[in-house]
């Protein structure tokens, strides 16, 4: 049972990479995202010689790596990111958290390079904005998290945020699943990419936080909404159907 499931993880860690490169949202090899599993270990998309981009990443190219960032299982020509720490420290910060997504996207970086603020300033059509409702978190140290004391510094400055940047490097983003995770850092970068629109031709306004408590259609008993979007795992699910066609016909393959 333990190989399936793990299997099953695999394949899930690696099409989230696949849908990432699809969106552009970071060059060649470089970005990953794990899972957390038993025994303080995590699933993770693995470096090393036999590397292969996001873009081609395969449940093969996934290694099971330890708390200490030691390889515990997977091929021999693929070791742990140097980055692992990273990830570590946010599971071990955050129960919370069961996957993390660490990318170098565009128009995050563009931001943290020019200091200008994220902001709050569309309404729920678009995703993203709610995760700027209570600010983004910016690390400030462009080195690669290559050390234990450097993934704790960054969980610490992450906090409870889902998201959260890094000065002249790029960003991670957490969640309860690895759907989640990987769809906050696809609507980090939606924001990122309207605030550099908005940066523009003028300077983007936040919006009320009433903005977010007026939503008339709150999920039933069986936790559907009646009208519109399903909302909980059902919507979520829904949402990740559509990133993974989108990613497909961008990519022009099946993913
Ligand atoms: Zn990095």
């Amino acid at each position: 049972m333990g190989f399936y499931r793990e299997r099953e993880i695999a394949e899930s860690l690696a099409q989230a990479c696949r849908v990432l490169a699809g969106f552009n949202m970071t060059d060649g090899a470089h970005g990953h995202v794990s899972y957390r599993m038993e025994d303080d270990t995590m699933l993770i998309k693995g470096k090393g010689p036999g590397q292969v981009g996001l873009r081609h990443t395969a449940a093969r190219d996934i290694v099971k790596v330890n708390w200490d960032a030691d390889m515990v299982d997977g091929p021999d020509d693929l070791q742990p990111p140097s980055e692992s720490f990273l990830h570590i420290w946010i599971y071990k910060a955050r129960p919370d958290v069961m996957s993390v997504v660490h990318v170098h996207p565009k128009h995050a970086v563009l931001l943290t390079i020019t200091g200008k603020p994220i902001v709050s300033a569309y309404g729920p059509y678009r995703p993203g904005a709610d995760l700027a409702r209570d600010g983004v978190p910016i690390y400030p140290d462009a080195r690669t998290i290559g050390t234990p004391e450097q993934g704790e510094a960054f969980a610490e400055t992450m906090g409870n945020h889902n998201v959260a940047l890094m000065t002249g490097h790029g960003i991670a983003s957490a969640g309860d699943c690895i759907e989640r995770s990987t769809m906050n850092a696809l609507a980090l970068e939606i924001l990122c990419e309207t605030m550099v629109d908005a940066y523009r031709i003028g300077t983007p306004q936040p919006l009320p936080a009433s903005t977010w408590g007026n939503r008339t259609e709150q999920p039933t008993e069986t936790g559907r909404r009646r009208r519109g979007s399903a909302g909980g795992t059902e919507g979520m699910l829904a949402s990740w159907r559509d990133y993974v066609a989108e990613a497909e016909d961008r990519l022009g393959s099946r993913i």
